[in-house]
């Protein structure tokens, strides 16, 4: 009789902790541009690409669009939420003429590979060999959250290639994956859904097998705003064809686009009560392109050097703001599923990932 008090007491304490615990959680919106280069994040429009007409089709334009005096100027016309928001909230790294390296540890550096290394949190350099669309072997911390009890159905992946569904491996996965030209779906879709859903195959994307990231992002956006996700991908592709297609132009309008997107994001977050003060935001690019000889801006791939240099930008719950860092280190692309996971308090039990998980604080 005497220990029924202390007893309801003790589950009082342990269920509030634990309503506590699962509150704090973190929700988290994983970004990525896909071939997006270190060089411009950092330095804004090359000045050896901004007024060449082989790649540029009205460079007075680009000029007056993303020219400025200086590196940082030019990176803040380019990037301005990056750069004036994400900077004083945040920490961006990748900077390697100060000695902040970020690299792929995949010797393919393209996309598949990239991407399964930062989902995965594994190079796979055995079985991941090329883009094609082979369901995934590996499990992504996606298909690791939605298999948890505290995440299922609270797990949701947007992107702009039609290959992510394999990526994902949405089949064996159960994620479900918005991507290539693939529309909204259910009963419950929003009148916005529905306009999208009409709007996509009207415009004509310049891919056959990528579509514009304008449909990616508003699909995306219309369901954190309706299903309020916990756990987020969003995979914008345009950066890395407008690069292969050589039109530098069109490469920083999209990048400039872009950031407006996740300014978009962030400010929506912010303004509602699920996200609000609770969701981090971690923005990573697959691979770099090249630099030298002037025309492997275009590329990537193992033959083209740099293009293993990457990038990463953290920024929301649990981020300290450190701004760009300006010290020497090395972070690497298979860090950031370990650091997700244990954000999410998740384990990964099935395949060892090597690398570290970050502390932002
Ligand atoms: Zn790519």
């Amino acid at each position: 009789m005497n220990i029924k008090i202390p007893m309801l007491l003790l589950f009082i304490v342990l269920a509030g902790g634990l309503a506590k615990a699962q509150e704090g959680q973190a929700n988290i919106v994983l970004i990525s541009l896909d071939g997006f280069r270190w060089q411009e994040l950092f330095s804004g429009a090359d000045s050896l690409l901004v007024a060449h007409s082989d790649y540029v089709h009205d460079t007075t334009e680009l000029r007056k669009l993303f020219w400025r005096s200086s590196p940082m100027e030019r990176r803040k016309a380019l990037l301005p939420f990056v750069w004036n928001t994400v900077a004083s909230i945040g920490r961006i790294h990748g900077n390697r003429n100060h000695g902040s390296k970020v690299d792929l540890t995949n010797a393919m550096w393209f996309s598949y590979p990239g991407y399964n290394e930062i989902l995965t949190g594994k190079a796979d350099d055995d079985r991941i060999t090329s883009n094609d669309k082979i369901p995934n072997p590996n499990r992504t911390f996606l298909e690791i959250a939605h298999s948890d009890t505290r995440y299922h159905g609270k797990v949701a992946a947007f992107g702009s290639w039609d290959v992510f569904p394999y990526i994902i491996n949405e089949e064996r996965s159960g994620v479900p994956v918005n991507a290539g030209f693939d529309v909204a779906k259910g009963d419950d879709i929003t009148e916005r859904e529905k306009f999208l859903n009409e709007l996509q195959p009207k415009v004509p994307s310049p891919w056959g097998s990528v579509r514009l990231d304008a449909f990616t992002h508003y699909f995306a956006l219309e369901e954190m705003k309706k299903n309020h996700p916990k756990v987020v991908y969003i995979a914008y592709g345009e950066t890395d064809d407008f690069a292969h297609d050589g039109d530098y132009g069109a490469y920083l309008k999209s990048a400039h686009t872009t950031d407006t997107f996740i300014k978009e994001l962030w400010d929506f977050t912010q303004s509602d009560s699920f996200y609000k003060n609770n969701t981090l935001f971690v923005i990573t690019t697959d691979h770099g392109r090249g630099t030298q000889p002037l025309d492997t801006w275009k590329s990537h791939g193992s033959e083209i050097a740099g293009a293993g240099s990457v990038w990463l930008i953290a920024f929301g719950k649990g981020v300290k703001a450190k701004g760009e860092v300006t010290t020497n280190e090395q972070l690497f692309s298979n860090q950031i599923a370990p650091t997700i996971l244990q954000l999410l308090g998740l384990q990964n039990d099935d395949i060892k990932m090597p690398g570290a998980a970050l502390n932002f604080e």
